[in-house]
């Protein structure tokens, strides 16, 4: 069996194979824990899950690594707004806590399971010092230098040796583009193109949160460089077989992780791997737009709402961009039930002789086709006989089959009052009725009166009774 998958660097989708036999490196760029992720960064995890689960259908072992920016310009400002300006890494890390747990809770709904074996989180401000010698080796190899305010990576440096930068944007990339002086901020437009910082030494904005290094002068990383170190760490210095995350990492974030790692190990990634963004009316789900939904917002609306967000996210390639409407995700969740009725629910002998499982995998090797591998899974989850592979394939996809709802046991005394408060009203006692109903709320239960409606102009009550049923 072999994947194809599209490579960002070669443009072209290439048949992937893994540089370490069966087992595959991969590694994704976790979020800024500084508030709480949005539907957009989810969709971005959903298709790195997807992704590993793939690889494991095709046979892989997989080590999925994720870093966890809890040292960078946001979460430092946000601790000393909320700590004030003697904030310490102390405080750093306890309000990144709160907003990493939340991120785990998240990730669970949506199916992504956090537990070590399937995924390993490493935080930023658990590697500060193989961060610091990293960038003492690229000072010493002449990549990097000091200024008054920080350390410098030198793109005319690593121009001149690898010639490179830039190439995960365009082969031109750096062509008819003036190289500025520096740039301290950790995002900045592919105009403001500049020496980045490495490390920043620290100012009054930064509070107490800093790290002591008598060569480097007290401060803290940038954010780039935080994912060239922990790559290396995390795979001990083999090659990340892929590296993903969403489109608007390739620059800078991504181009500077590979000009700063090349220089002490190469290769580097040899795959990379992004998503297009989710949008709402047309443009970016951001915080900084103000046009986000978080999953509680979704979870407002309905229940079960990260499965049906994940179920909605399969249905578009994750190199298209996708938008977003609370309607597209209640014809998900429609979708996401009836699929989990097909499965529990209707069964009919098996009587295909279509290969139901060559066309999934088909659809999914082809660079992920999810909405193809879906359809297929679809034809076959309302026969009987498959269920194995029809649980193979919701595995696959990461979906979760929704429990059919169980009519709720109504106990004899619960019926009996509902039945004597069904006398009353015949006879129109709706004092005495209403009294009833109160007791039988007080047991847990509620009584909805039933109509049927006759014409537009004419309803009346159900011959069929009232329902009774708990109370949530
Ligand atoms: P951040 O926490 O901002 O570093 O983002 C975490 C991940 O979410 C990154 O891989 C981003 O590229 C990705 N991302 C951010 N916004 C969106 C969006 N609207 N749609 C899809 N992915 C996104
Ligand atoms: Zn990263």
């Amino acid at each position: 069996m072999s994947i194809r998958l599209f490579n960002t660097l070669s443009r072209e989708i290439e048949e992937f194979k893994p540089s370490g036999g069966n087992s595959v490196n991969l590694y994704t760029c976790g979020p800024t824990v500084y508030d709480t992720a949005h539907i957009g960064n989810l969709r971005s995890y959903i298709f790195a899950d997807v992704l590993r689960r793939a690889l494991q259908y095709n046979g892989y072992k997989v080590r999925w690594v994720m870093n966890i920016t809890d040292v960078d310009d946001k979460t430092i400002k946000r601790s000393v707004e909320q700590y004030g300006s003697k904030a310490t890494p102390k405080e750093l890390r306890e309000y990144t806590d709160k907003y990493f747990e939340e991120f785990k809770k998240d990730l669970e709904a949506v199916n992504i399971p956090t537990d070590s074996e399937n995924i390993t989180f490493i935080r930023v401000s658990d590697k500060i010092e193989e961060i610091k010698d990293f960038i003492k080796k690229l000072i010493k190899l002449g990549y990097a230098y000091k200024t008054g305010d920080g350390v410098y990576f030198s793109i005319e440096t690593y121009q001149k040796k690898f010639g490179d930068y830039g190439g995960l944007v365009g082969p031109d990339f750096l062509e008819g583009k003036e190289v500025g002086a520096r740039v301290k901020v950790d995002e900045y437009k592919k105009e403001d193109l500049s020496d980045f910082a490495l490390w920043k030494k620290q100012d009054e904005s930064d509070g107490n949160i800093f790290w002591e290094d008598e060569e480097l002068g007290n401060g803290r990383p940038g954010w780039h460089i935080e994912c060239s170190v922990i790559n290396k760490v995390a795979f001990g210095g083999a090659p990340t077989d892929i590296h993903t995350g969403g489109v608007d990492l390739i620059f800078p974030h991504h181009t500077n992780e590979i000009a700063q790692s090349q220089p002490i190990y190469k290769p580097f990634v040899n795959h990379w791997s992004h998503n297009e963004h989710l949008l709402v009316d047309g443009k970016k789900m951001a915080k900084s737009e103000g046009n986000f939904y978080t999953l509680k917002d979704l979870e407002k609306e309905m229940p079960d709402a990260g499965m049906a967000f994940r179920y909605l996210t399969l249905l578009t390639n994750y190199r298209k961009q996708m938008n977003f409407t609370m309607t597209a995700l209640k014809a998900a969740k429609s979708g996401l039930e009836s699929l989990s009725n097909y499965r529990f629910n209707e069964p009919f002998q098996y009587v295909s002789d279509t290969n139901y499982e060559d066309a999934f995998r088909e659809d999914l090797n082809d660079n992920l086709n999810t909405a193809g591998s879906l359809g297929v899974f679809y034809m076959l989850v309302g026969y009987k006989g498959v269920e194995p592979l029809a649980d193979k394939m919701a595995d696959t996809l990461g979906i979760k089959f929704l429990t059919p709802e169980k009519e709720a046991e109504i106990p004899p005394n619960v019926k009996e009052l509902a039945d004597e408060r069904e006398k009353y009203r015949g006879s129109k006692q709706f004092v005495k009725a209403d009294e009833l109903r109160k007791e039988i709320d007080a047991l847990g239960f509620i009584v909805e009166d039933t109509v049927k409606v006759e014409s537009v102009v004419k309803i009346e009550e159900s011959p069929e009774g009232p329902i009774i049923k708990p109370k949530k």
